[in-house]
């Protein structure tokens, strides 16, 4: 249930509110505005009367959430979020580009590729170092290791760094070394991973599961934001469809649905949402046109010879010149990048 205050209500109307709905045993999380502030009342409120609170002070209307979702709803948070890590802000209007190898392969490798993506205008490293394969017989990350690299490499070029958190064990680790952590498709209904998440302070990024319909992604989003990390970064990733041609299909019209229908920042991956190196470029342009918020793209410097998913890695030269196209669309739908 939501109760919308009304405008420039005094802070002090606004706790009484608060107060008395706590005293009633329920969560009260609160969305304050420019101007208006929501109250999101967490819990069961099928017994809890709408006009008992309408009559109190300040209460300008009570609804009840129709979506299942409630604090990643539009309807709790009207503004879009902005997260923001240092001077970097990810939900606004500048583009932000995460990129980097699939894997953290080694020191020098991550180096060099910090330097490439960085020169190109990527903001943030890329780079797993505990890597969910599909085979328990390829490459599986160089674990705490791979994270130093990261780190080092990103801290060298004035990057900030995300990489993968598969298992609850992990957390601390990837608390030390990076900061965003990601969650993989296969993970995205881990709920005991995702529980574990609502109680850091860094930023999640939620990528899509392979399976997963637009309200069990948001779903997903609710068990962090619900346990008090509202920072949450959708990743859109493709979904696995009966097309062969592509490994996944990115949904692009994900993109302004959840923008229709939540608050959060919403990226895409078009590396992993196609496969397909030469499809990356033109999906990366379109999510940018579709109104992503910014793109998570694996770049190696010899695709070739990486220890994973190099078919849908792009070259260098490649990210440089994408770059400079993205920045033409960002101005079209009114960005930057
Ligand atoms: C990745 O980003 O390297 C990855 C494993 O992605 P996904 O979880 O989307 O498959
Ligand atoms: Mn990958």
């Amino acid at each position: 249930m939501l109760v919308v205050m009304e405008r420039n209500t005094p802070e002090r109307v606004i706790q009484e509110v608060v107060t008395r709905l706590s005293e009633k045993g329920f969560e009260v999380h609160r969305s304050t505005g420019v101007t208006k502030t929501v109250l999101g009342i967490i819990g069961d409120t099928s017994d809890l009367n709408p006009d008992w609170l309408q009559m109190m002070p300040g209460v300008q209307k009570v609804h009840r959430i129709s979506e299942p979702f409630k604090l990643a709803s539009r309807s709790f948070h009207p503004d879009s979020s902005v997260i923001k890590i240092g001077d970097l802000e990810i939900g606004g209007d500048k583009i932000v580009v995460m990129a980097g190898p699939c894997s953290v392969e080694g020191r020098e490798s991550i180096t060099e590729i910090a330097k490439q993506v960085r020169k190109a205008g990527a903001l943030i490293l890329r780079g797993g170092a505990f890597k969910p394969r599909t085979s328990p017989y390829e490459f599986q990350g160089l674990g705490e290791e791979g994270l130093k690299y990261l780190k080092e490499a990103a801290e060298m070029e004035g990057l900030l760094s995300i990489s993968e958190v598969m298992e609850i064990n992990q957390i601390p680790l990837l608390l030390e070394y990076v900061d965003i952590l990601q969650v993989g498709a296969r993970n995205m209904q881990n709920y005991s991973l995702l529980k574990e998440l609502g109680r850091i302070d860094k930023p999640v990024l939620l990528k899509r599961g392979m399976a997963a319909t637009i309200e069990e992604w948001l779903m997903a989003a609710e068990y962090i934001i619900s346990r008090g990390n509202f920072k949450v970064i959708l990743c859109e990733r493709g979904i696995r469809t009966f097309e062969k041609y592509t490994r996944n299909t990115l949904d692009i019209s994900s993109i302004p649905i959840v923008q229709k229908l939540s608050h959060l920042p919403v990226i895409a991956d078009p590396s992993h949402g196609t496969g397909v190196r030469e499809n990356v470029i033109p999906m990366a342009k379109a999510s940018i046109a579709a109104g992503a918020h910014g793109l998570l793209l694996e770049v190696h410097s010899d695709p070739p010879s990486a220890l994973s998913d190099g078919f849908q890695s792009l070259y260098p030269h490649q990210f440089e010149k994408l770059m400079k196209k993205l920045d033409i669309i960002a101005r079209a739908v009114d960005k930057t990048l």
